[in-house]
């Protein structure tokens, strides 16, 4: 089948190179002339595993190319799937801008059947508005259908995800499209969800709402955890194994961030507001996840009194490890606190150093965890990252000034630090002394 996706990022790249994978025919069209400049020369723009791989392969079978120009996009497409962002307003409200600017240009452009397909994450209704946008500004006679498709996958394992979803959720409103859709989506042997457009769309914020919640219910039964000398780690396990809860989304720690959950969170309580409905329980999920950075740095305070000269070493920037994108990642938050009581921070991650540069001032980068460590009054752990996991303790200890650790993502067995000798700090589970 012969595709366009227009908006190359995150979704889009992923979406248009798996469908290549898949045997059809597919344009990626940016309006990010770098962007699609880079892709030309095999360069990915972001870090997401196997993806140069996958682009690679393609491009050289012929089923994969790039593009900054619509119309060649839409010429050649049957079906297209916009992809661009979705991000939210001050108000919380999702800026549908490139949206509907996509959307119009679209419709100025097609000439024959198209079947637009909507993967971003957007306001219930929006398909509407795709399709009177669409309808208003196209040539008479052409006819076009519109169908919602929302995107499951998650950054770090974003081919594997889209490979082998959970499920496919098909909003559309003709067989015509529904036909379409299905034989595109024919390879995937998984539950399709057929719907109507608003009902796809409504799926895709209450998913990522829904997982939100889980992790910051958990994170509150860490705070309580805390409190009483409970292991939530252990709480956890003991909740995630029955089967009507999951064992998914109950990690504690410093809590979620990336582009998805708290724009498609603050969306989705501004989508219920205008429909009159107080989603109080979604204020509070946000509210607690973004008081967990507040607590984390007063953690690093109690852990090294003082913060003013101290060095902070910080491992992990990203929001979610195998991945460099930095979009609400509580790092962030967490480093420009601990600057302004006046720490010095030391920082790196393994993919996300050259976005951090452009985001964060007076920081440190350092080539590895052991330059970090070097001379550090404590390290603190932001993403867990899995070569974090195997570090050398001993030789981390011996760099240190203060052997400290502030562990945000609960990497390391507490006893563990013990028998190597460190001040170990982590999140809802007891202090060393008092573990059996
Ligand atoms: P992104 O920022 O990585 O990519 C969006 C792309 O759209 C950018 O490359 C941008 O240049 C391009 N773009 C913007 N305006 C354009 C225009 N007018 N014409 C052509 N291209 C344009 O964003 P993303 O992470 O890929 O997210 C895209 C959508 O998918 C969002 O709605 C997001 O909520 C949703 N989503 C994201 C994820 C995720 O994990 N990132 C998962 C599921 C759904």
């Amino acid at each position: 089948m012969n595709i366009g996706v227009i908006g190359s990022g995150h979704v889009g790249l992923v979406t248009g190179s798996c469908f290549s994978e898949l045997g059809n025919k597919v344009i990626c069209m940016d309006d990010d002339q770098q962007k699609i400049e880079k892709l030309k020369r095999g360069v990915m723009p972001f870090y997401e595993p196997g993806l140069e791989e996958l682009v690679e392969k393609n491009v050289k079978a012929g089923r994969l190319s790039f593009t900054n120009n619509l119309k060649e996009a839409v010429e050649n497409s049957l079906v297209l799937f916009i992809a661009v962002g979705t991000p939210s307003k001050e108000s919380g409200e999702a800026d549908l801008t490139a949206v509907e600017r996509v959307a119009t240009e679209i419709a100025r452009t097609i000439q024959e059947y198209k079947v637009i397909v909507e993967k971003s994450t957007v306001p219930v209704e929006t398909g509407l508005w795709i399709k009177r946008t669409i309808e208003r500004n196209k040539p008479a006679g052409t006819e076009f259908d519109m169908v919602s498709n929302p995107e499951f996958l998650s950054e770090g394992n974003a081919i594997s995800d889209f490979m082998n979803p959970d499920r496919i959720v098909l909003g559309f409103e003709t067989v015509r499209a529904k036909k379409i859709l299905f034989d595109l989506y024919a390879p995937f042997q998984v539950p399709i969800v057929e719907t109507d457009i608003q009902s796809a769309e409504l799926i895709k914020h209450a998913s990522n709402s829904f997982l939100s919640m889980k992790i910051s219910f958990i994170n509150t039964i860490a705070t309580l955890s805390e409190k009483v000398g409970a292991d939530v780690v252990k709480i956890a396990e003991g909740v995630g194994l029955d089967r009507r809860i999951g064992k998914h989304f109950l990690n504690a720690g410093v809590g979620f961030g990336g582009s998805c959950f708290g724009k498609d969170l603050s969306a989705f309580i501004d989508i219920a507001q205008k429909a009159g409905v107080d989603f109080e329980l979604l204020k509070e999920v946000k509210q607690i996840n973004q008081d967990l950075r507040r607590q984390f740095v007063k953690k690093v305070k109690e852990a090294v009194w003082n913060l003013n000269e101290k060095t902070v070493g910080v491992l992990g920037l990203s929001f979610k490890p195998d991945t460099d994108d930095l979009r609400d990642a509580p790092a962030i938050d967490v480093i420009r606190s601990l600057q302004e009581e006046g720490a010095l921070v030391k920082a790196y991650d393994p993919a996300a150093m050259a976005n951090a540069r452009h985001l964060l001032k007076n920081v440190t980068f350092c080539q590895d965890s052991y330059e970090v460590a070097r001379g550090a009054d404590c390290l603190v752990i932001l993403t867990e990252w899995k070569e974090f996991k195997t570090l050398n303790l001993k030789r981390l200890k011996t760099l240190m000034s203060r052997p400290i650790i502030i562990d945000g993502r609960n990497l390391f067995d507490p006893d563990q630090m013990r028998k190597a000798h460190f001040r170990y700090v982590s999140i809802g589970r007891p202090p060393i002394s008092e573990r059996k």
